[in-house]
């Protein structure tokens, strides 16, 4: 994970729910663009990467118009994140301390999801890596 995403350090005593003041969303947006788009963001139905701005979504990421089959996408389409109530900073900070081996407890208190939700996310992680590891085998 690169470290610009964080905005600093804090000397204030570490708990999950602050870890979230630290981020840096731009950031975690370009992050997430080289994670789930690495050849770049591109419609998933055709395959065509023209598109046009099509206004924002409501967590306000940039909303797209292909210029190939005309459906809309954005950055969290055809992902696991796809209709997640999550946003870019909150789904980072779920893959940093997935990355940790975190509790399912504390992501779901770091970033405001119950239990059961991040553990049923982590199968859906898991699926769509295993999916990505067949189609590029
Ligand atoms: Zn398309």
């Amino acid at each position: 994970m690169s470290v610009k995403i964080f905005k600093g350090l804090d000397p204030a005593p570490y708990t999950p729910s602050r870890l979230l003041t630290l981020l840096d969303r731009p950031a975690c947006i370009e992050w997430l663009l080289g994670q789930l788009h690495p050849g770049g963001l591109g419609c998933a139905i055709c395959g065509a990467t023209s598109k046009t701005g099509n206004g924002k979504t409501e967590k306000g990421l940039p909303r797209y118009l292909c210029g190939g089959c005309g459906i809309t996408y954005n950055l969290f389409s055809h992902t696991p994140w796809s209709g997640s109530k999550l946003g870019p900073r909150r789904i980072v900070l779920f893959m940093f301390l997935l990355g940790q081996d975190a509790h399912p407890a504390e992501i779901g208190e770091a970033v405001g999801l119950d239990r059961t939700t991040v553990i049923t996310t982590c199968r859906r992680l898991a699926a769509y890596r295993m999916a990505g590891e067949e189609t590029s085998a």
